[in-house]
């Protein structure tokens, strides 16, 4: 594609997908008009209640490459090796995300990470900014994408083609696309929400557990999670039923929450002097899987990020997924003349993708509450982790090929990882005390895996 010089892009929603879309879009020079429903976030502070921080992988970093972001993003980055696991007797264990010195993860501030991205769009003088622009529908037939400017409460239309709509989970262009009958979409809202809740730094502004881990306190039906912040906090996430026993219906009251973290979460509970507040004035907020089809109306718009396929977040994915999708369309507006072949293509690309992930998140989430406990678990994982070691080009433990291969398409990595688990279980079953069959290996894996 040639960028047009009479015609703008529209992109709406500068969130993280939408920001670093409108970078890649200005450096080829597309002339691009970016509207977004929030004040400037270089003006004002961030909203409270959403993620804080956010779990950045492969996939993502390889986009923001692609843009010439990385020497900005990377300060903001705040390694983790692992997860540590906090059993409730109180012995915390590492459990290593991979064993290579780079298969880490990182946590990165969202508010830093969008400001960041929004300061470099508006570095090219083609990037128009509207803030305080919100979306209220699209209308394809009529050509129009419809606003009101929050300023001055007025309403205007925009002409349609073509438009990016990154307006996120809750996309108000995706509801109206759907409302008129011309997309499929089904929103699966998760049973559990979650409550994001603050452990301060300690008294010499150091964080008051290991800074290089994502710490989770995994109960069973739910649990608590904690990511590291740059400043020595940690921002720790619970994640729990909405109703019935154990559940946030049932937390009513000062002393309910107070039993709950002394019963379950009684080392974490030392650490949050602000629970009680903090849980009173921070929203609960929902989880779900949306899935959309068609994601593109012809040649005029196009759906893309959480907007097309929002993910639980229980892989930390959904922003490395949505980083994906503007790699993958940047490289495809290489090999195409029109937006609508563009569009079609990148659909056809990315949907199995989006609906791997969003599988993948959801298996995620048994697995970091649950089964991270269990010692058949923990037994597969250190033979994967051997079989990886054995046959490195064949074997890659699943988590691994989400998290630290984006030359691996989420799709192969939900196939590979479904053969990988038959292997490891019949290995596992035929295991002796001297250990696993490693011709035994060697052969399911090159029937298997090759
Ligand atoms: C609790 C939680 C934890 C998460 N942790 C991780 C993680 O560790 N790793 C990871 O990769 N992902 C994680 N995610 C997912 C990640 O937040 C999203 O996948 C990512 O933000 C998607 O980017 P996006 O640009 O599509 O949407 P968003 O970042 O949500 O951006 C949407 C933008 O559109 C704007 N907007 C909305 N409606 C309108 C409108 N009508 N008009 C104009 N503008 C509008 C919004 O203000 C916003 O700026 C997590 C999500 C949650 C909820």
């Amino acid at each position: 594609m040639k960028p047009g010089t009479q015609q703008p892009v529209n992109l709406v929603g500068a969130g993280l997908a939408g920001t670093l879309l409108a970078v890649l879009l200005a450096r080829r020079g597309f002339a691009v008009d970016v509207y977004e429903r929030r004040a400037d976030p270089r003006a004002v502070a961030s909203e409270r209640g959403r993620s804080i921080n956010l779990a950045l992988a492969a996939r993502g970093i390889v986009a923001l490459e692609r843009a010439g972001m990385m020497e900005r993003i990377r300060p903001l980055m705040m390694p983790m090796r692992g997860r540590m696991i906090h059993p409730l007797s109180g012995e915390t264990q590492l459990q290593p995300y991979g064993q290579r010195r780079n298969e880490v993860i990182h946590s990165v501030s969202r508010a830093d990470l969008n400001r960041v991205l929004i300061e470099e769009a508006a570095r090219y003088p083609h990037v128009r900014l509207k803030f305080r622009h919100t979306c209220l529908a699209a209308q394809p037939d009529a050509g129009v994408l419809r606003f009101r400017n929050e300023e001055t409460s007025s309403e205007c239309t925009m002409p349609i083609a073509p438009t990016f709509a990154t307006d996120g989970a809750g996309s108000a262009i995706r509801s109206s696309l759907a409302r008129s009958g011309l997309i499929n979409v089904r929103e699966d809202r998760l049973d559990h929400d979650y409550k994001e809740l603050t452990i301060p730094a300690g008294g010499d502004g150091r964080h008051v557990m290991e800074p290089h881990a994502l710490h989770i306190w995994p109960r069973g039906g739910f649990m608590l999670i904690a990511l590291p912040n740059s400043d020595g906090s940690f921002t720790s996430t619970l994640f729990l039923a909405r109703s019935g026993a154990d559940s946030f219906e049932t937390l009513t009251s000062p002393e309910r929450i107070a039993t709950l973290f002394r019963l379950q979460f009684p080392d974490a509970l030392q650490l949050m002097p602000h629970l009680i507040e903090e849980f009173a004035t921070h929203p609960q907020g929902q989880l779900g899987t949306v899935h959309t089809q068609p994601w593109h109306i012809g040649g005029q718009l196009l759906l893309l990020g959480d907007a097309a396929h929002a993910i639980v977040p229980f892989h930390g994915q959904g922003m490395n997924a949505a980083f994906e999708d503007c790699l993958v369309l940047d490289s495809l507006l290489d090999r195409h003349d029109s937006w609508h072949t563009l569009f079609a293509d990148f659909e056809r690309c990315r949907l199995p993708n989006a609906a791997a992930i969003a599988q993948m998140a959801l298996e995620n989430y048994i697995e970091m509450r649950d089964t991270v406990r269990d010692s058949t678990y923990l037994r597969r994982k250190a033979l994967a982790m051997e079989l990886e070691r054995r046959f490195p080009d064949d074997f890659i433990p699943r988590y691994s090929m989400v998290m630290f291969h984006p030359e691996i398409s989420y799709a192969e990595a939900l196939r590979r990882g479904s053969e990988q688990e038959k292997i490891l279980s019949e290995l596992d079953s035929r295991a002796t005390h001297s250990g696993v069959d490693l011709d035994r290996a060697r052969a399911l894996i090159a029937q298997r895996l090759t």
